[in-house]
């Protein structure tokens, strides 16, 4: 039912795992929606060079977005994952202290672990993680059930498909220019592509990952001083060219604003170590082998028999972060009327992990905040 006057009742820009989740959800509420994608195909951007983890939602700070978000979307992910037939396997992570000066460290993210009301958590001697991983080193280690890998195209794909099952369109090729808002409510959204063209709609979300900058500055009216700086958090990836040796992720307590190089075992059996963090003035995908030192390094902490040369490069992602070096990571924004002042907007930023696993959950909440 769109609007009287508007070609739809909701546009989303981005068809990366938030921007579909949130047109599924507006689908879902019964809404006409067209997600629109710059690129050729859905998910080439942030949500296809990840690590494709469903966290926990252990280290979120007490009531942050990231946290009700990851723990909301996690338990919303599985059994939509069960209902789409998209692979994933609920393997469980070690978080591991290698010595006993990061002990502490465990506690606090087992504190905070319950605060976020993360179900099976629990704490294991060295001689539990020896009998669960016989390889992996640590003095001991939080165990997280409920953490898991799945496969986030597979993911996107589902949803792709309940839009369009809802009668939803995701149109690709189609970038989004620009955005005027109208004097009777709703807003003119000019594309670019193949067919160049103006449409209408009633609400408007910004789901465009590492763009959410422009494309908000793109929209007529909205406060440029509202608009976060943006920052690319570079994370690179070394494939283990050998037999993967522990069956649940392996993640060493977190460092300033990620959380740091872990291991994990995809579905194919390939066993990985990333991503690294490092800021760079615009994102790009290059894998330097030099820091191949740092990674070795950094793993024979928590697995001394890495042999030498098994590390590959791999792949690497960007992270779209509004905070810089050294400043304290912020939460995830989802800006509406409240915040911008244009009536039946909610612009997206800084959606860096867990955006992955809270998805469905951020979908329902752009839903509510435009009270669809
Ligand atoms: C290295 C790394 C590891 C991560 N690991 C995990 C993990 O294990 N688990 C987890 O939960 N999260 C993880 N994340 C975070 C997660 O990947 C992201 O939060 C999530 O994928 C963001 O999805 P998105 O839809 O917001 O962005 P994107 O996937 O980037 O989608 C945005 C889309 O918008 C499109 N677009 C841009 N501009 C325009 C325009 N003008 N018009 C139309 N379309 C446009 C882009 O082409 C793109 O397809 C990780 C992130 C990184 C970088």
């Amino acid at each position: 039912m769109a609007g009287a006057d508007s070609d739809f009742d909701a546009i989303v820009v981005g068809a990366g795992a938030v921007g579909l989740a949130c047109g599924r959800a507006l689908a879902l509420r019964g809404l006409t929606v067209a997600v629109l994608e710059a690129e050729d195909a859905i998910g080439q951007g942030v949500s296809s060079r990840n690590s494709e983890v469903a966290h926990g939602g252990l280290y979120y700070p007490t009531g942050s977005l990231r946290a009700r978000f990851c723990v909301a979307g996690r338990r919303m992910l599985y059994p939509f994952l069960d209902a789409h037939g998209v692979t994933y396997d609920k393997c469980g992570k070690l978080v591991v202290a290698t010595e006993e000066a990061e002990l502490p460290r465990l506690e606090g993210i087992l504190n905070q672990a319950r605060i976020n009301d993360v179900e099976g958590m629990c704490w294991l001697s060295a001689a539990e993680v020896h009998a669960l991983e016989p390889d992996l080193r640590a003095v001991a280690a939080l165990v997280s059930p409920e953490s898991g890998i799945f496969d986030s195209h597979g993911y996107m794909v589902a949803l792709r498909g309940e839009i369009e099952g809802r009668d939803g369109a995701v149109v690709t090729g189609t970038p989004v220019l620009g955005a005027t808002p109208l004097e009777g409510g709703g807003f003119a959204v000019r594309t670019g592509g193949r067919d160049p063209t103006t449409v209408t709609t009633r609400l408007l979300v910004t789901a465009p990952g590492l763009s959410a900058q422009d494309v908000a500055a793109r929209i007529e009216g909205f406060p440029a001083d509202l608009i976060p700086r943006a920052h690319y958090g570079k994370g690179s990836y070394f494939a283990l060219n050998g037999r993967a040796p522990f069956k649940r992720l392996v993640y060493p307590p977190p460092i300033p604003g990620a959380l740091g190089v872990h291991y994990r075992r995809d579905l194919g059996g390939q066993a990985r170590f990333g991503p690294d963090l490092e800021y760079v003035e615009a994102p790009d995908y290059r894998v330097d082998p030099s820091r191949a030192d740092g990674f070795y390094r950094y793993i024979r902490r928590f697995w001394p028999g890495l042999p030498d040369g098994a590390l590959v490069p791999d792949y690497a992602g960007v992270r779209p972060k509004i905070h810089g070096p050294g400043e304290a990571q912020p939460d995830f924004r989802l800006d509406g009327q409240p915040v911008h002042g244009l009536p039946g907007l909610v612009a997206l930023f800084g959606i860096e992990s867990p955006g992955l696993t809270s998805s469905l959950a951020i979908g329902e909440a752009v839903a509510d905040l435009l009270d669809a």
